[in-house]
């Protein structure tokens, strides 16, 4: 829980935990940020039911509602391409989570409501937000290593699309990147390796 980083019964970080825990540039981060000024306990909610509990009726009826079949980030058949792919499954679900933008990039975490360029800037590069579609596709630092990956692909010719779109890309390499359909295991297993190392 985020409470814990706070020095106990106030609502100041404990900057020596905080910078214990973290790379220098998020604590930095962290420690910039503000604390929250009310004093309500953090607690666990499952927003898709009213009264926060999760259940497999709001579940159920989260998945089956029209507006959640519009909102997947990648078609129904992906899913299931990406859960046979022969990947580890932490590697599966790194995938899973770039697909539904999911991961803490500087652009989903920022709190602040008016947050400075170098706040939100890329990590490696320092020359773009820090999107998931800048971090995996556009910072030059990636291009690099896909420049270099056996397929040597260059993304920055390719149009801009977001971070799903980028998935389905990587899952459909064999057709929309023209990479035979032999070297597309290897390929995936790059892809995910690369994100996992970014
Ligand atoms: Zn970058």
């Amino acid at each position: 829980m985020v409470n814990s980083l706070f020095i106990s019964s106030t609502h100041f970080w404990n900057a020596g935990l905080v910078r214990d825990l973290f790379e220098e540039a998020d604590a930095d981060w962290i420690l910039n940020c503000c604390s929250p000024s009310g004093s309500i306990e953090d607690k666990q909610i499952w927003t898709p039911a009213s009264k926060g509990t999760f259940s497999l009726k709001s579940t159920y009826k989260l998945l089956s509602s029209p507006v959640s079949q519009t909102v997947f980030p990648i078609p129904a058949e992906d899913w299931k391409k990406l859960w046979a792919m022969p990947l580890q499954d932490r590697l599966k679900l790194l995938l899973w989570k770039i697909a539904w933008n999911a991961l803490p990039c500087k652009i989903n975490t920022c709190w602040s409501a008016s947050p400075t360029e170098q706040e939100l800037s890329c990590s490696l590069c320092h020359n773009a937000p820090e999107t998931l579609e800048h971090l995996f596709f556009g910072c030059q630092i990636a291009c690099m290593a896909w420049m270099e990956s056996p397929s040597s692909l260059n993304f920055q010719d390719l149009p801009s699309c977001n971070i799903g779109e980028w998935i389905h890309l990587i899952l459909h390499a064999g057709p929309l990147l023209h990479l035979p359909l032999r070297e597309h295991p290897h390929f995936i297993l790059f892809a995910a390796i690369l994100f996992d190392s970014l």
